[in-house]
């Protein structure tokens, strides 16, 4: 590391510190990145939505995840007992790309850092944030190297990436709690030997317990023969079971239906990981000479596979605001970065809501529903939660009658 001063320093090399880093090299400032680990590694969150895409293209990285040969995403299947239904992302309300990848994160990261370092951003693996001081002009970045050396980094700006890790809101007590109940993933990937030939590999299949409602479990097949399982339950089913996490996850996918068919010869050859309580907020954004970006910020809950969209949409708006600022334009970022991007994040929030209440769960199995109305909830599972011409971005609140009149 050359242990200058920076124009921006960002905290983490997952997609959203990819995307904002190179965004802002592209304008010519100099950035650096501080990752802890080394890439490739294992990240959960594996299914993208085609909203994304639009991201990836205007940080020039779309070719290279094209090119990695991911598995190809058109949509979304959900079943509970046994009722099935599709959306068909091409099939939706809002413009833009209707297909997306189904992605190993270990190496989708990989592409997306090392694509950031061909845009000219420095990416330092192995280097630890421990600390961040913000001061009136500069802000001064405590960093502990994997060989145990600890030294100091300056930047006109900081941006927090860091997903999980939280860095600045624990460093800067902006800790909130998630509104959303604690909730608890089990997960793993498999070696999938899926042999039933209606199961179509092109879209996720999101599972109901059939008398749990709150329990749900995605699959997430790859491009080669692998697939990512998990479940998603209350923390009081987790706590009150004796059995091992692996059991834990085999024996809710033998209670899932169609699931538990699909699967039948699945081989579980990898360790079972666990997520305990995933839902987070902070109490801002952004401060002085700083702002958060996609997990570092608020993370919602996995079940329409917003994470990485809302990442990298936050990458994109707050690259935009840091340039102003470093221009010297004195930028609203309550204005042009936290209101926008809370925008979408809110469209997600209500359908979260209404899924876990079963509002949504309902709209989605019903029979009949019309054309125009599930193009508009298709798109809004496609990541368009940012366009204000879809009726149900404007007002989510309109769930609650279509799933009155799905109920009727
Ligand atoms: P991350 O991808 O987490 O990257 C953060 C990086 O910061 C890491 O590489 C980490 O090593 C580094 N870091 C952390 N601390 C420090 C430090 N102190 N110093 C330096 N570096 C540090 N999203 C989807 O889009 N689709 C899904 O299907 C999906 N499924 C999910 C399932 C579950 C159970 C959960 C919990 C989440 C899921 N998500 C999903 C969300 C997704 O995982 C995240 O939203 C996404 O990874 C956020 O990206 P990010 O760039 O903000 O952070």
């Amino acid at each position: 590391v050359s242990h200058g001063c920076y124009d921006v320093v960002v905290i983490g090399a997952g997609p959203a510190g990819a995307v904002a880093s190179s965004l802002l090299a592209d304008l010519g400032y100099r950035v650096l990145v501080l990752e802890k680990e080394h890439f490739p590694r294992f990240s959960i969150g594996e299914s993208l939505l085609p909203q994304s895409m639009a991201f990836l293209e205007q940080a020039g990285m779309l070719q290279a995840v094209v090119e990695a040969g991911f598995q190809h995403k058109n949509g979304a299947a959900f079943t509970r007992a046994d009722d099935y239904d599709c959306f068909d992302f091409r099939e939706k309300f809002s413009d833009g790309w209707g297909t997306t990848f189904q992605v190993q994160r270990d190496r989708f990261d990989k592409v997306l850092a090392d694509c950031a370092s061909a845009h000219g951003v420095e990416i330092c693996y192995g280097q630890t944030v421990v600390a961040v001081t913000t001061m009136a002009d500069a802000v001064q970045i405590d960093v502990v190297s994997e060989d145990g050396s600890a030294y100091q980094v300056g930047a006109a700006f900081i941006l927090d990436g860091s997903g999980f890790g939280r860095v600045l809101p624990r460093l800067l007590q902006l800790e909130k709690a998630s509104t959303l109940a604690p909730r608890v993933s089990l997960f793993t990937h498999i070696k999938d030997n899926i042999t039933d030939a209606g199961f179509d590999r092109n879209k996720i299949l999101i599972t109901v317990h059939p008398e749990h409602p709150a329990v749900w479990y995605w699959l997430i097949p790859f491009s080669n023969g692998r697939a990512s399982v998990g479940v998603v339950l209350p923390r009081e089913l987790h706590a009150g079971s004796e059995c091992t996490e692996c059991e834990l996850l085999q024996q809710f996918i033998a209670e899932g239906g169609m699931l538990q068919r699909v699967l039948e010869n699945a081989e579980f050859d990898t360790p079972v990981g666990i997520i305990d309580g995933y839902s987070c907020d902070v109490e801002s954004l952004y401060g002085e000479r700083f702002a958060l970006l996609g997990n570092a910020g608020e993370f919602l809950d996995p079940v329409f596979s917003s994470g990485v969209t809302i990442a990298l949409k936050s990458a994109s708006l707050a690259a935009e605001v840091v340039h102003q600022q470093l221009q010297g334009l004195e930028p609203d970022w309550q204005k042009e970065y936290a209101v926008p991007l809370m925008q979408g994040v809110d469209t997600f929030r209500a359908f979260v809501e209404g899924w876990y209440d079963g509002r949504l769960q309902d709209v989605i199995f019903a029979d009949g529903k019309s054309e125009q109305i599930k193009e508009m909830i298709s798109s809004i599972l496609a990541g368009y939660a940012w366009d204000t011409g879809n009726p149900y971005v404007r007002d989510p609140r309109r769930l609650t009658t279509l799933a009155e009149l799905c109920r009727k």
